[in-house]
């Protein structure tokens, strides 16, 4: 697989999977958006690395240095606007062979934790996932 069949290199140049709400964040690195409804709670969001490759090994130094500071203001912006009581983060490339790390808030009503958790078949709804992208957007800077 490479870039033209890569789905989410197809994503970031608009032409399949655009995101609730459009982007929330892109540098020259990385791109932020909320995650389909059909795929996760309100607050999934996808940190996607803007180049086509496999997993961290592959990271430029640069990549590698910013990464860091752009989990923080992801994680900083979901506390601020959902009531997780924790965030989780999943990478494994299965799916499509793309840098991309699923971010889960797991809210304090909800019973199960850990894998339980993340096998739940939860969803959200449209207007709720636009309008909490539009918060994220203001807060992730
Ligand atoms: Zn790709």
């Amino acid at each position: 697989m490479n870039s033209e069949t890569c789905v989410i290199c197809r994503k970031h140049t608009g032409l399949e999977l655009v995101p609730p709400g459009g982007y929330i964040y892109e540098d020259g690195h990385w791109m932020v958006c909320h995650a389909d409804v059909k795929w996760g709670p309100l607050g999934t969001l996808f940190i996607e690395s803007r180049r086509h490759f496999l997993d961290y090994s592959e990271m430029t130094a640069e990549e590698a240095a910013s990464l860091g500071g752009l989990l923080k203001r992801v994680y900083e912006a979901l506390r601020e606007h959902t009531d997780a009581e924790r965030i989780y983060q999943l990478s494994t490339m299965e799916g499509q062979p793309h840098l991309h790390m699923w971010i889960v808030p797991r809210r304090r009503e909800v019973p199960e934790k850990g894998v339980k958790f993340l096998s739940r078949d939860d969803t959200c709804e449209e207007e709720d996932a636009v309008a909490l992208v539009e918060k994220l957007r203001q807060a992730i800077k």
